[in-house]
Order: structure tokens, then sequence, then C-alpha cells
């Protein structure tokens, strides 16, 4: 029996915005670790820069008192925590941070039985199965699968986290792979486990009694460090749900009115048409997958609002078909022009760059994180905006959470001055 989720994900802020609305803290922090508690499932709209952790503190602060203190504060700095990470170590989180805790081989493949949702552990199966229906995950079920995956069928984490990213609609590479690697013990100091009691107390539908996690935590730390792999139950379903299929960027997700408004720029006569055009506007605004607040904002004629998608990024990072519509669904409401770039291509981008130049156009974009979109400044003379954050970012790289939050909380001084701080 599945715990649904009952969140329509609406590509919109204002959806965004009313979710906000409707959270407790304190019901939050008494209840976020079940699988019916008060979460607020509003990972999909955070990650994708409908709102953002600092908003919703502030908009938060007007109707609670919140501090440091407060769970749901602790969990958004754990967000910022893992970015904190990605800045320092970039690529270097998409592989291990420390050593795995047994020397072997990983599994390089899902397996049929895990990618079909039919293991014979309840909690996994349905896991899998509110994924692929949903694109969301309570976070306990997010530990589950991957310290199942890891730990008792020994596939290596990365194969789970590009997985699981890829059908998340708030797949981000930092919370996701580097999360993966802190069940897996390479970013943590021991594997994560988890047995049947843990499920019952958390998820009392899905029952486990009986499966290969139906053991004290001590078994499960010495079946973690050994290479055995347990299998799937011998009474599992033989039949699964099929995996939906996950894509790259590709110009048939474009519907009509986008494929109107799209800029294929690794075209190269593309550019120089775009690079005439935009002389009479003061500015133009790239808006990033990840930064869809600025689609929603009040329209200035003066700027030219600019949808960008770079092909490098998705190749090697594939989403859902929702999370596709999502993303582009926004850029639709508030973006003139969609425009396709493709960063793995040096020669062609540095031509770009050197007409964008000549063209003297003001080019602004928030800043990102991943790969390709990172590092846009090779395809256009753009200024970068900072992210908005909810914490000051240590001056020293902090591996550990606890020595993060202690840090950057002491650097803010109160939650109110965090959130006044950082006001851009
Ligand atoms: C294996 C694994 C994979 C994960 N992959 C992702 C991912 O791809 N994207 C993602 O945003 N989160 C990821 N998380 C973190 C966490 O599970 C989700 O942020 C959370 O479940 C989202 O649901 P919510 O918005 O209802 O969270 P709530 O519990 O309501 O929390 C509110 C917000 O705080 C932040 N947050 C809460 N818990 C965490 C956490 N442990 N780590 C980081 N931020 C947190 C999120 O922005 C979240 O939206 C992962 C965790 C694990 C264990």
């Amino acid at each position: 029996m599945q715990y649904q989720t009952k969140i329509n994900y609406e590509p919109s802020r204002q959806a965004a915005l009313n979710v906000l609305a409707k959270v407790d803290p304190a019901q939050y922090s008494r209840s976020r670790n079940f699988l019916d508690g008060a979460v607020t499932g509003l990972s999909p709209w955070i990650t994708h820069g409908y709102t953002n952790v600092r908003e919703a503190t502030q908009i938060l602060m007007k109707k609670y008192r919140l501090s440091f203190e407060d769970k749901l504060i602790f969990e958004f700095a754990w967000r910022e925590f893992f970015k904190h990470v990605h800045g320092e170590l970039g690529n270097g989180i998409l592989s291990d941070v420390r050593r795995p805790v047994w020397a072997g081989r990983y599994n390089q493949q899902l397996p049929d039985d895990i990618e079909e949702g039919r293991t014979g552990v309840a909690a996994i199966d349905a896991g899998i199965a509110l994924l692929y229906e949903t694109g969301y995950l309570h976070n306990h079920v997010r530990m589950w699968i991957a310290s199942y995956m890891v730990h008792i069928r020994k596939v290596h984490w990365k194969v789970g986290a590009d997985w699981m990213y890829a059908h998340l609609l708030d797949g981000d590479l930092a919370s996701n792979h580097l999360s993966w690697q802190w069940v897996a013990g390479t970013f943590s100091h021991k594997p994560y486990v988890f047995n049947a009691d843990n499920v019952h107390k958390y998820a009392p539908r899905w029952d486990c009694t009986g499966t290969s996690i139906d053991t004290d935590y001590e078994n499960l730390d010495v079946i973690a460090r050994s290479k055995r792999d347990i299998g799937r139950e011998r009474n599992a379903r033989s039949v699964g749900i099929a995996q939906p299929t996950c894509g790259g960027f590709d110009l048939d997700l474009l519907d009509e009115t986008l494929k109107g408004i799209h800029v294929d720029l690794r075209q190269p006569g593309e550019v120089e048409n775009v690079c005439a055009a935009i002389g009479q506007f003061e500015t133009v605004k790239l808006i990033q997958p990840w930064d869809l607040k600025a689609c929603f904002s009040e329209k200035v004629a003066s700027e030219l609002r600019v949808g960008l998608i770079d092909c490098a990024f998705h190749e090697a990072h594939p989403w859902s078909g929702r999370r596709w519509a999502f993303v582009l669904d926004a850029m639709k409401a508030g973006c003139d022009q969609i425009w396709i770039v493709d960063s793995s291509k040096p020669g062609h981008n540095a031509a770009m760059l050197a007409s964008f130049a000549k063209a003297k156009a003001r080019m602004q974009m928030r800043d990102s994180l991943n790969p390709g979109y990172a590092n846009i400044e090779k395809c256009f003379p753009v200024k970068l905006l900072r992210d908005e954050k909810l914490l000051p970012n240590p001056v020293r790289f902090q591996q550990s959470f606890s020595r993060y939050y202690k840090e950057a909380t002491v650097m803010a001084g109160s939650l109110e001055e965090a959130i006044h701080e950082l006001a851009d």
C-alpha cells in the first residue's frame, strides 16, 4: 500500500507560494521522519528556483518565530551545505570523496528487479513505484532505497544516484549525489543501514518482516562491509513496473509555442542573427533551469528574457519527461526566447563569445554549480548574479555538516540577520 504525495507539482511560482503558506514548522519538527509526516514537499520548486530557502525562511518568519535551532532551518541548511561542498569539490562530488567501506568492485549496472521495483522488500518496491509515478520521494524513502541498493545489493552508489536523479523532479547533483555518498559511507564515517523495525516505525503500511533487512544493525553493518549481493527476496513478484524514459534535451520536447521562440545557437548562422537583433535591448537576462523565479517577475520592455538550455549538461544528466515539462512550461510562461547551446564545443563557443562581445550586449545570469551552466562565461560575456542563499559561506571548506553549520551560523549572528544581511 502506497503513501501518496498529496502535492500537484504545477510549474508556477504561485503554486509554490501556496504550498509554502501551509507549512507549519512546529509540526514539521515533530513529524518529518514519518512517511505521513508534515514535510513541506517544496523541493521541486526550490531546486528549480521557483522559490529558494532564503525566501521561504523570510516568508515563514512573518508568521512564526524561528531560529537556527528549528528543525526546518537546519534541513534548509543541509541543502546549502551540499552546495558548499559542491562549490569546493566541483565535479569531484561525482566520484568517491572518501574510500569505500570495502575494497571490492560494486555492481556497475542496475539489477532488473530494482529497475522494475520487484525486489520483494515492500519499502523499496513501493518507493520505486512512487518515484516513477510522481517524481518525488520522502527523505526516508530516498535513504532506504540508497542503503538497500548500495549495501544489500552492492550496486555502486553512482549508478543509483544517476538513476534516482533522472527520475526526481528535484534532482540536484549536490544534494542527491552527496546524499548517496553519505549513505554509502564515502562521504561519512560509516555506512547508513536500516532495518524492518525502522520501516515499521516510520512507514507501518510497508511491512518488511521476514526479508533480508529484518535483522539487527550489527548484522547489517557486517553485510554492508562484505562483498556479497544478498539478491532479491525469494517470494518477490516476477512482474514489475516499466522504468519511464528519461533523456537529454531534444528539440521534440518543445511544443509549437516554444518552437516558435527557440533559437539554436549551435548553428553558426543563428549566432550572427541573434547578435544583430539584441541591440535594441538594454539587458539580456539569461534564465537557467534552476532560476525559474525570474520567469515570473514583472516584465520590463528594455529587457530580453531568454530561457537557456545547455545540451551537454542534459546529455550527461538526463531528466524525465515530467521534469522537462516542469522547467519548459515556466520558460514558456516568462521568456521571450529559448536559446539552445552546447557547452562541450569550445571552438564554436569561443567564436560565439567573441560575436556577443562585439554586439556589446549587457548580459546577466544567476550563478549555477551545474557543469556547463557553471562555465557559461565561455559562451557569453555575462555578468553572474550571486545565488540567493540563507547562510553565509564559511571561509574555510567544511566537510562535516556540524562544523559547517556552526561556522555559518556564527558568521550570520542570528536568523533575522541572516535573511537581511544577504539581501541582493
Ligand atoms: C539518497 C538521497 C537523495 C537525495 N536527493 C535529493 C535531490 O536530488 N534533491 C534535493 O533537493 N534533495 C535531495 N535529498 C534530500 C532530501 O531527501 C530532500 O530534499 C527532501 O526529501 C525533499 O522533500 P521536501 O521538500 O518535502 O523536504 P522537507 O523535509 O520538507 O525539507 C524542506 C527543504 O529543505 C531541504 N532539505 C530537507 N532535507 C534535506 C536534506 N537531507 N538534504 C538537503 N536538503 C534538504 C530541501 O530543500 C527541502 O525542500 C536526497 C536525500 C537522500 C537521502
